[in-house]
């Protein structure tokens, strides 16, 4: 489970998922560096892997302002070292039925949700190569596997950071760097109880009759940063309560 020390970035990491893998990466020894716009939750994140013992920074980041992120990573570079693992999860998940989309909400979800991994995987990728090992973690979404009501923006967004994963994967496959993919189904998280979705109701009709926890996540996530990934890339953990299999 040891990460040895090794400095993290987990975007979005001010809530839910976001907050999960942070402190289970600092469990596994990471640096975390925890970016959100959330700055109160960022704080509180650091906060308490700190007061479990372990090493975390809050930085208050737009992810998907490349003059935010540039800012951001020196930081975190001038702080707690070289990045060696990129956890891409901060994201917007707005429902808006497809005809009522605007097309600057449009632009928006995909700024935050593709543009801004492609920025963040930019900044950081160097660091790694250098080092000749790094992972680049994106959390992407069970709804590229099944479609979402009202979620044409949001779906749109995940099929394409999916596509990234999967092209990078490839193109650094010899590099020590990889590339893979956790598509979270229905998860315990302030994103789930905003939407308009029974999740309690909605539970019940899952092959493990209970909607994921964070912690499943941050789990598979912890996983694939580990040494003992590192012969999976461009690869996907569907972490989703044997909704979706194969
Ligand atoms: P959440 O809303 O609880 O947390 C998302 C965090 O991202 C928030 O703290 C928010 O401030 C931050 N954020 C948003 N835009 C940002 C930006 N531009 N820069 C920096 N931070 C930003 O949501 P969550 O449920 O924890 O979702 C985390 C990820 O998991 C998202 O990418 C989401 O699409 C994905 N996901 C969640 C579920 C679920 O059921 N909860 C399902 C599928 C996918």
């Amino acid at each position: 489970r040891s990460l040895n020390g090794r400095t993290a970035i987990v975007t979005g990491a001010g809530s839910g998922i976001g907050r999960a893998i942070a402190i289970r990466l600092a469990e596994d020894t990471a640096k975390v560096a925890i970016w959100d716009i959330n700055a109160a939750g960022a704080e509180e994140t650091a906060r308490m892997i700190r007061d479990a013992g372990g090493t975390a920074i809050a930085i208050d980041a737009d992810c998907s302002d490349k003059a935010a992120i540039k800012a951001a990573a020196d930081r975190t570079r001038a702080e707690l070292g070289p990045v060696a693992i990129l956890v891409n999860n901060a994201g917007i998940a707005p429902f808006t039925p497809f005809l009522d989309i605007d097309d600057d909400l449009f632009d928006k979800v995909i700024r935050i949700n593709l543009r801004g991994p492609y920025l963040m995987t930019k900044e950081v990728l160097p660091d790694m190569l250098a080092a000749g090992w790094g992972r680049v973690i994106n959390i992407t979404s069970s709804s590229v596997q099944s479609g979402s009501f009202a979620q044409g923006h949001y779906v749109s967004s995940k099929g394409g950071l999916m596509g990234m994963t999967k092209a990078l994967g490839l193109e650094y496959a010899a590099s020590g760097v990889t590339f893979n993919m956790v598509p979270p189904g229905f998860i315990d998280t302030p994103m789930l109880r905003a939407a308009p979705i029974d999740a309690d109701a909605f539970a019940q009709t899952l092959p493990m009759k209970r909607i994921g926890q964070p912690e499943d996540i941050a789990a598979a996530c912890a996983y694939l940063a580990s040494e003992e990934a590192s012969y999976i890339t461009g690869q996907t953990i569907s972490t989703n309560g044997g909704r979706y299999m194969g």
